[in-house]
């Protein structure tokens, strides 16, 4: 049981929108570091748990992949809604990546490519819509929607990257700078 002196961890999600998976796998990478994260935090939602619904009252949610279609921006309402910092983690967070490689191609278009050479009725047309979230006119990086608070670029960040920022984020330090304010000459 909780004592009421006892300090209230951080609590913590980390959520996969349009992305691979890498930048979630890549968190494991932080290997024997994790267990000082569980020391500092409470992870109340992600792919490595259980849990169905994006919950309320979460301090830091890091968060993989772009915006592609309604189910990555309907979760990512909710997310922004309900967490204090909002991380954007990862290339294809950051700038759109791998997953922006979509966008000289409509929506039509992609689904064209995707399901359109292999074997099975492909779900194009008015079907499209009955099984699959719809796609987005283009893929987004997340800031490009509503706001983020921190930017850990990387495909997929490595730990060395990581890992101090996101110290820095559990120990209520400045955020990256959003991409739009660093110097890449
Ligand atoms: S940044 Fe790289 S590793 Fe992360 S989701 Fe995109 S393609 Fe995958």
């Amino acid at each position: 049981m909780t004592n009421s002196t006892e300090e209230r961890k951080i609590r913590l999600a980390t959520v996969w929108l349009g992305g691979c998976s890498g930048c979630n796998m890549s968190f494991l990478d932080l290997g024997e570091l994790l267990i000082d994260l569980s020391q500092r935090t409470e992870l109340v939602y992600g792919p490595f748990t259980d849990i169905k619904a994006f919950p309320k009252d979460v301090d830091i949610t890091i968060v993989e992949g772009s915006i592609n279609n309604t189910e990555n921006l309907e979760l990512y309402r909710e997310i922004r809604q309900r967490t204090k910092i909002v991380v954007s983690f990862g290339d294809c967070a950051v700038t759109g990546n791998v997953s922006s490689l979509r966008n000289v191609l409509t929506p039509e278009e992609v689904l064209v490519q995707s399901y359109g050479h292999v074997p099975g009725d492909p779900p194009y047309g008015s079907e499209a819509s009955e099984v699959l979230p719809r796609l987005l006119p283009k893929s987004y990086p997340l800031h490009h929607v509503l706001p983020v608070d921190a930017f850990i670029p990387g495909c997929p960040p490595d730990p060395e990257r990581t890992w101090p920022a996101l110290l820095a984020l559990l120990e209520g330090k400045r955020a990256e700078p959003a991409p739009e304010e660093r110097s890449f000459g």
